[in-house]
């Protein structure tokens, strides 16, 4: 999800505190009915009109952005008394989803190590970095379907880790589908999804005739933590740290969105140039070691790949190329066939509806991201971005939602894969 955050007074308060605390945050919810409440939504998120609001407020960051009428929109906020009075007066009811942010995350934070204390399964749990890297090298070990290799480091020296799995052992023509998850590191269920389909993969081998068949026929590769610095940057500092924890040179504003980073329209609408945003595309194309990865392993596989997914949350759609333009690319009739498939399935396991479509269209207009890149660059039809389901938790979802988010996410996935000719 688009971030935004506004710092005229604490610039650079929250990327530089060695803690950030949400106290008396609140998560507000509301819904436009009318189209001027929408472009309303919409010029809030984009370029908010600050000159007569109180110097108070000063951050405004949607979780979940305004793209339809009907649409729930989720902002959280450190005023929300201001930004309630706002809304009433466009005729907007705002709900409160949490009225103190730090209460949530520190419940969810106990919650999380109770749960792992009680023996939950690690897939059901949120784990740090460490302990993702431990369980793919033990995988790695003792399950012959897969291999774990470094694809890239951190600007923190932190490997950038992907599973393979699959049996075709040393035979490397087979056909790929990659799946990255984390790029945005606040997004804990994202990472967990990739886990989660990892799990299913290597433990239900043999076993379920549908997985068997998809591992004999694509080699899967999998990266569940995308942007390891942020990610522990997200475990040990701030939770809803979303860019990776580049230094950047001109700014006391730590972070590139690694989202707006590829070679796809890079620099254009929809991404920032100003390294405070949560949408900063950073200097030039690549510029950052964690894109580099995903680019060098989808080059690697260049030929083979039929399918690249990148799973984020919670905007809860299934969104194809382009983000960039509202022309509708080349090949959008497949894509469509695709996701009609693999939204059917995700809304076939509990009913969660995944409207789907080119990113531009559904979502809302982004420059710089994978699924671009992907399709026009590397010439994969199949390449999208899968934000999953929305929930009244935002990023903070608690680990009891791990199983069924991921698994319809996964469920369509699987369809996915099976659609691909
Ligand atoms: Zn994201």
């Amino acid at each position: 999800m688009n971030r935004l955050v506004i710092f005229w007074v604490l610039t650079g308060a929250l990327t530089w505190a060695q803690k950030a605390n949400y106290t008396g945050y609140k998560l507000l919810r509301v819904t436009p009915e009318t189209t001027e409440q929408l472009s309303y939504l919409v010029s809030l998120s984009l370029t908010p009109d600050t000159a007569r609001w109180p110097i108070e407020v000063n951050v405004l960051d949607f979780w979940r952005d305004p793209t339809r009428l009907g649409g729930s929109v989720d902002i959280l906020t450190n005023y929300s008394s201001f930004l309630e009075q706002e809304l009433f007066s466009k005729g907007m009811s705002p709900l409160v989803l949490m009225d103190d942010v730090q209460s949530f995350l520190d419940k969810r934070k106990i919650e999380n190590a109770d749960s792992i204390a009680a023996g939950s399964r690690f897939t059901e749990t949120y784990h740090t970095y460490e302990e993702i890297i431990d369980y793919l090298n033990q995988l790695a070990n003792n399950n012959s379907l897969v291999n774990v290799s470094k694809i890239g480091e951190t600007d923190q020296s932190r490997d950038i880790v992907t599973a393979r799995i699959s049996s075709g052992g040393d035979d490397t023509s087979r056909p790929a589908i990659y799946l990255e998850c984390g790029m945005h590191a606040r997004e804990w269920i994202a990472h967990s999804t990739c886990i989660w389909i990892i799990d299913e993969l290597t433990t239900l081998y043999g076993q379920i005739p549908e997985i068997t068949g998809l591992v004999d026929r694509f080699d899967w590769y999998i990266t569940p933590v995308s942007n390891p610095d942020g990610y522990v940057y997200s475990w040990l500092n701030d939770r809803l740290w979303r860019k990776n924890r580049k230094i950047n040179p001109s700014s006391s504003c730590v972070g590139v969105d690694t989202n707006r980073n590829f070679d796809a329209n890079f620099g254009g609408v929809g991404s920032s140039d100003v390294p405070c945003s949560d949408t900063y595309s950073g200097p030039s194309a690549f510029s950052e070691a964690e894109s580099r990865a995903m680019r060098d392993i989808l080059l690697s596989l260049q030929g083979r790949t039929k399918a690249v997914v990148s799973i984020h949350n919670n905007a809860q759609v299934w969104i194809s190329p382009y983000g960039f333009t509202t022309e509708r690319p080349a090949d959008y009739a497949e894509m469509e066939r695709v996701m009609t498939v693999g939204a059917a399935a995700i809304e076939a396991t509990y009913g969660t509806e995944y409207p789907f479509g080119p990113g531009s269209e559904v979502l809302y207009v982004t420059s710089g991201t994978t699924k671009d890149y992907v399709y026009d660059t590397l010439g994969v039809v199949h390449g999208y971005t899968l934000e999953l389901r929305n929930t009244a938790d935002g990023f903070i979802t608690p680990g009891t939602l791990i199983a069924p988010v991921a698994t319809e996410a996964w469920n369509g996935i699987k369809a996915m894969a099976n659609a691909i000719v």
